[in-house]
């Protein structure tokens, strides 16, 4: 496809965000999803298990159907989509630069879209030592090896971390014919949410808490895994290692842009509109925030989608923001960033995360009065939301632990 060099929107991320909103734009304005994959569809084109689909097409589904059928309805409705095309630079206007197959070339638009979505902190992130043998893989490789090019990377893998990710790796491994040696998490407890506890256990796979990887052995491939336990050190035999989950925004191309950062969720600040610090740029889906569900992100590319066409129209309350603070220091993060008057908003919650296990009292106080509170216990990894407030004002989230 050649591309053109205007179109009303933009997308960037063919994932389920950027093609709820894509679709929902499409009856109004003319919209160009971009894609740097060679397919469209995001993440889970390459999670080959179950449940996808729920909330888009009321079935269960697995990851490359689900994706399929996202990309089917987003064109339908006359959504355009060019994959291999590498969105590099943001500009004001709104204009972005971009690189293919057919060279650089520069896009503008009346609004861009960013939906990149998140990935997975690498070993070399994490600060893992030993030899740098082949065989440490991300989730998302062993994804796209396993479900995408048919192959088997290894037979006994090691899993580093316990989050939702992490048991996926365990169904991808299963379904390779791959048994994974053991389940490895620093923390004292598993950090996924408590159904997926079970499965390591219905599975066989032998989980060992408050342990470490101190070391990867191994020549040319991965022989074993020194780990640092509650008992001191111990060698595990395997073939490879997962290094699962610790997400971080997509962020990149906020990099060097004129767009605002948040450092807490890693991605761009927002409003409840779901509009960034310049009101040409829209942010959804899981460049937002580590992380959400395909369903989450899909419903939140739909809403944000639908301010976007009020934005076109000319419909949307003027961009006075309010900041959103917070107090307490095990806040890991609150989203959205900053609010404006809350008509036809796309969010009517704040979603949080702590950042270490907690029980206490939160609160929202808006221009100084206490608009709602409740008490919690929490953990990282959960999801907390609070109402967005009727009234505008500053905005004040605390939480005070018992
Ligand atoms: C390894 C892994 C496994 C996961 N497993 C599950 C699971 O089993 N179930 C579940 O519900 N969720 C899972 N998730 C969470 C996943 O993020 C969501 O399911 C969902 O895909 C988020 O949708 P999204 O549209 O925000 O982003 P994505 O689906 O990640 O889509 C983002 C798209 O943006 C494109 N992109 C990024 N940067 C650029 C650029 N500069 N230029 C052009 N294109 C760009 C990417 O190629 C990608 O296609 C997983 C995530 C990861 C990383």
């Amino acid at each position: 496809m050649s591309l053109p060099g205007e179109v009303d929107v933009i997308v960037i991320g063919s994932g389920p965000a950027g093609l709820g909103a894509a679709t929902e734009l499409a009856s109004v304005a003319r919209v160009l999803v971009l894609d740097r994959e060679t397919e469209a569809g995001g993440i889970p084109r390459h999670c080959g298990h179950f449940p996808f689909g729920l909330r888009e097409f009321h079935r269960l589904m697995r990851g490359p159907d689900y994706a399929r059928a996202l990309v089917a309805r987003a064109e339908a409705s006359g959504v355009r989509i060019a994959t291999g095309v590498n969105v590099v630079k943001l500009h004001p206007g709104p204009r972005v630069t971009v690189t293919s197959d057919q060279g650089p070339h520069e896009i503008r638009a009346k609004l861009v879209l960013i939906a990149t979505g998140v990935r997975e902190t690498s070993r070399a992130q994490r600060l893992i030592g030993g030899e740098k043998p082949a065989g440490v893989l991300s989730t998302g490789a062993l994804q796209s090896l396993v479900y995408l090019e048919g192959k088997r990377p290894f037979r006994r893998p090691i899993i580093l971390g316990t989050e939702l990710v992490s048991f996926s790796a365990i169904m991808t491994c299963l379904h390779a014919g791959i048994r994974p040696v053991a389940m490895i998490e620093p923390g004292p407890r598993i950090t996924a949410r408590r159904p997926a506890i079970v499965y390591p256990w219905l599975k066989r796979v032998p989980v060992h808490l408050s342990t470490n990887i101190r070391r990867i052995e191994g020549r040319e491939h991965v022989e074993r895994v020194v780990l640092a336990g509650p008992e001191g050190e111990s060698t595990l035999a395997a073939d490879g290692v997962i290094v699962t989950g610790r997400f971080r925004p997509e962020a990149t191309l906020l990099e060097g842009s004129h767009l605002e950062r948040d450092p807490a969720t890693g991605g761009p600040v927002i409003d409840n509109f779901g509009c960034c610090s310049d009101p040409s740029y829209f942010a959804a889906g899981n460049v937002l925030r580590p992380v959400e569900t395909a369903g989450w992100s899909w419903a939140e590319g739909v809403a944000i989608g639908k301010t976007m066409r009020a934005g076109l129209q000319g419909k949307l309350p003027d961009i006075a923001r309010h900041r959103v603070t917070t107090t307490g220091d095990a806040i890991g993060w609150v989203l959205p960033q900053t609010v404006r008057a809350p008509e036809n908003a796309a969010f009517d919650r704040f979603q949080m995360r702590v950042n270490r296990p907690v029980r206490g009292r939160l609160s929202l106080r808006v221009a100084g009065s206490e608009y709602a509170s409740r008490s919690i216990v929490s953990r990282p990894e959960r999801r907390i939301t609070l109402p967005l407030p009727p009234t505008i004002g500053p905005v004040e989230i605390l939480l005070e632990e018992k």
